[in-house]
This record gives C-alpha cells, sequence and structure tokens, in this order.
C-alpha cells in the first residue's frame, strides 16, 4: 500500500506529541524536524517539504486555542490541516461542458496507465454518473494501445472510436468528437500517445490536438511508482499544456507516496481520481481528507477533533469524570465546565440529562439563575492559579482582592466557595452511591 513508510513515521511522530497536556517550542522544533524527514524520506519534493515545514511549525507554535483539545492533540490536528491542504483540501469534480459531449483529453508518459485509466473513467462516468461516454484510440504510435483500448471497450460493452494506425492523430480526435456528437455521447474520452519521456515533438502534438477540439478537461495521468519523477513530469506537462487536472495511478502498489504529496504544490492543479489496481473499477475520486487521515493515522485523535469542532471532548470529559469520581476537581476545571455548559443550552435541560440528579437531595429543586453564571466566572477568573487549584488558601484578603477584581462582594465569594465544597461532596457521596450499585450489579 502506498504511504506505508511515511504513515508510519508520521503516526511516531504524532503518538509523541499526541498526550502532551503542553506542547513547547523545543518540541514543536522536534516534531518538524521528525516530519521533515518523514516527507523527504517519502520523496516529497524538497520545496514543498520546506514550505510545509514552515507552515506546520508557525501555526503549533502560535496555535489558536480550542478548549476541548489538548495542545498536542491541537499539534496533531494543525498537521493534518495541512496535510490536506497539500493535496487541495476539497475533492475535485470533473468539469461539464454546458453544451455535450464533455471532451476529456488524457495526456501522460507511456506506460503511465493512460488508456487503463480512460477506460476506467468512462466505466466510472457511466455506472456512477449514468452517463453515455464513448472512447477516441488516438494513440497510433504505441500499436497495442489500439487494440487494448478496443478489447477494454468490448469488455465494458462501450463504443470506441479509432482509424488505425495510419491516421493523423488530431484527425483522428477532432472526427472522433464529431461522431461523439453525432450519437449523443455526452462525453468522450479521448486517449493520446505517450513517449517515454518528455519530448518536444509529443508536446507539440498534443497541443494541436488540444487546439482541435478544446477539450473541457485535459487529465494529466501520472505513474505513483515513480516519485520525484512524476513531479517534473508533472510540471513539464503543465507548462506546456495548462493541465485542468491529475490523475494519480498505481497507489495501490509500495509508493513512498511523494508524488501524490508534492503534486498539487508545484503545479497547483488538482488529483481528481487515483488508481487503485489494474482491474476497470479500480479508480477512485481522490479524497485529500481522507487521504490525510489515512496518512496519519490517529484516527481516535482525528475524530475526537471532529467532536471538538461540535463542542464534545471524550478524553476530556473522561479525565473530568474522573476527577469528579475523586472529589479532586479544582475551580479551573470548574471554569473549564462552565464554558462547555455555556455552549450547551439552558442549564436545567443539562441536569435534567443527568441520571439520577432528579433524585439528589439538593439538586432536587435546584433553580437555576443563568444570570448567576457570569457572576461565578467572574469570580472564578479573579482567582489566581494557586488559588484555583486549591481553594483552602483562601484568607480574608484573598477573598477581598477578588470580590474586588470580580466586581462582586465577599459574600459572593463565600457563597461560591461554599457550593463549591458542597459540589465536592457531593461528588463524593454520588461516586460512593455508584460503587454500591456496581457491586450490587455484579451477582445479576
Ligand atoms: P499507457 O501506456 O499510459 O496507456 O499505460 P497502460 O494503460 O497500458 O498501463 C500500463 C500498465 O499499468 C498496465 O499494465 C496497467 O494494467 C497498469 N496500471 C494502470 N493503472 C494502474 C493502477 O492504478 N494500479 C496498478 N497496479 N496498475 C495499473
Amino acid at each position: 500500500m502506498a504511504f506505508e513508510g511515511l504513515a508510519e513515521r508520521l503516526q511516531e511522530t504524532m503518538s509523541k506529541i499526541k498526550g502532551k497536556g503542553k506542547v513547547s517550542e523545543a518540541d514543536v522544533k522536534t516534531m518538524a524536524r521528525e516530519v521533515r524527514l518523514a516527507l523527504l524520506e517519502a520523496d516529497v519534493n524538497f520545496k514543498v517539504v520546506k514550505q510545509f515545514v514552515n507552515r506546520v511549525k508557525e501555526r503549533a507554535v502560535g496555535q489558536e486555542v480550542m478548549k476541548s483539545l489538548t495542545p498536542g492533540q491541537q499539534v496533531i490536528k494543525v498537521v493534518n490541516e495541512e496535510l490536506t491542504d497539500l493535496m487541495g483540501r476539497e475533492e475535485s469534480k470533473l468539469e461539464q461542458a454546458e453544451k455535450p459531449p464533455t471532451v476529456i483529453m488524457m495526456v501522460g508518459l507511456q506506460g503511465s496507465g493512460k488508456t487503463t485509466t480512460a477506460a476506467k473513467l468512462a466505466n466510472y462516468l457511466r455506472k456512477e454518473k449514468n452517463r453515455n461516454p464513448m472512447l477516441v484510440a488516438a494513440d497510433v504510435y504505441r500499436p497495442a494501445a489500439i487494440d487494448q483500448l478496443n478489447t477494454l471497450g468490448k469488455q465494458l460493452n462501450m463504443p470506441v472510436y479509432s482509424q488505425g494506425t495510419e491516421a493523423n492523430p488530431v484527425d483522428i480526435v477532432r472526427e472522433g468528437v464529431e461522431q461523439a456528437k453525432a450519437e449523443n455521447h455526452d462525453y468522450v474520452l479521448l486517449d493520446t500517445a505517450g513517449r517515454l519521456h518528455v519530448d518536444e515533438t509529443l508536446m507539440e502534438e498534443l497541443q494541436g490536438m488540444k487546439d482541435a477540439v478544446q477539450p473541457d478537461e485535459v487529465l494529466l495521468v501520472v505513474d505513483a511508482m515513480t516519485g520525484q519523477d512524476a513531479v517534473n513530469v508533472a510540471e513539464h506537462f503543465n507548462e506546456q499544456l495548462s493541465i485542468s487536472g491529475v490523475v494519480l495511478t498505481k497507489l495501490d502498489g509500495d509508493t513512498r507516496g511523494g508524488a501524490a504529496l508534492s503534486i498539487r504544490a508545484v503545479t497547483e492543479k488538482p488529483i481528481k481520481f487515483a488508481g487503485m489496481g489494474e482491474k476497470i473499477d479500480q479508480l477512485e475520486t481522490f479524497h485529500p481528507e481522507r487521504m490525510a487521515s489515512r496518512i496519519l493515522g490517529m484516527g481516535d485523535v482525528l475524530s475526537l477533533i471532529e467532536k471538538a469542532q461540535t463542542n464534545v471532548d471524550e478524553e476530556r470529559a473522561k479525565e473530568l469524570e474522573k476527577k469528579m469520581r475523586n472529589a479532586d476537581i479544582s475551580f479551573d476545571d470548574f471554569l473549564e465546565q462552565l464554558e462547555q455548559v455555556k455552549s450547551m443550552g439552558p442549564l436545567e435541560d443539562i441536569l435534567g440529562m443527568i441520571p439520577g440528579a432528579g433524585k439528589m437531595k439538593g439538586l432536587k429543586n435546584m433553580q437555576v439563575d443563568e444570570s448567576q453564571i457570569g457572576r461565578v466566572e467572574a469570580i472564578v477568573r479573579s482567582m489566581t492559579k494557586a488559588e484555583k487549584q486549591d481553594p483552602k488558601l483562601m484568607n480574608a484578603s484573598r477573598k477581598r482582592r477578588i470580590a474586588k477584581g470580580s466586581g462582586t462582594t465577599v459574600q459572593d465569594v463565600n457563597k461560591l466557595l461554599k457550593q463549591f465544597e458542597d459540589m465536592k461532596k457531593m461528588m463524593k457521596q454520588m461516586s460512593s452511591m455508584n460503587g454500591k450499585k456496581k457491586g450490587k450489579g455484579k451477582g445479576g
């Protein structure tokens, strides 16, 4: 499978940073160095690597705060986003002509998989998009290419237009497109000739074909197994022919993946499809996001990030749950909970969701005054770090300072401290209750 080495190395790097509750600049530096090496080893273009690492470093140090993720997780989030960006962020769709047929010209070096991909794409268009495509065999230099396309056409029961190997490719594509129009095909796929290396005569000929039929898409087919070379080829074809997109083939092989990660950045043209095998249905639309998650692994953190974006944070919740069970929460945790609660909706509804809360003494007829929350928050925010962690430090002068800082009174501060202690007691009660329940439940 492609990307194996890269995935392994990146995952190792990420797992080192994953659990960190604090990420120092030195941590980021180490991480960046490891990411850099992993990418270079995967044969990613060095300029692309440099840009990538710089962006990750910049963002990881001055990272945007997301309350429900730990710093380590946030770094992974940054790397994941940058990796996705590198490959184009969003899935890129095929162009469609306003007036059919949509003409798609396949170009690329010999052996890259053009002929196979032309047939795969035709099959995809018919099966997935309900289209009625036609194939045109314009690779007149590789005699087997026309036979190959004819065979694939037969296999698919799909028309293939050809004029043999003696005709002029520009005439073939022009007349092929005419025929497609006459026969009401909505897509025409042109299989063109390739060479072993990029050469000027080939480029001129391809340019001539392009001028003749004005295709809606010029898709460059690139063999992902060729690594750095794939990037040079893509750059060249793009300069000469101004391609509209890329199909990466042989991603099922054990390519190091550098091509997939560099082509988009170097050509600024999207990767539209990926070839995942020799069989006709082994063509996939290319999803940068899915590919990035696959490379990074970290399924747990990545799905956590997704959830965090909708305000849920399981790991943190678990941590808090544990703290509550041991009744050792601090005002920091309290504040965090308060923030989450604020973003969740009316308090009474939330209390209603806690199993057994309705029966708890003290909670039973609890009236929640939402305006209180702001005051409580102000008080907690006026505490020093040490005070938040250990409310026992609180003496009269500290209380006065906090009251002044939060625009409340010492009574308010006292009241909150008392409530906080009560809450802890309640947690103890609840956890011992749960403990008993568990013990009882064991037998049944
Ligand atoms: P062309 O010269 O560019 O037309 O290349 P072909 O279509 O003849 O493909 C060259 C070889 O690559 C053939 O053996 C194909 O079966 C193989 N091939 C094409 N695409 C893929 C792919 O996505 N995965 C694998 N494993 N092989 C592929």
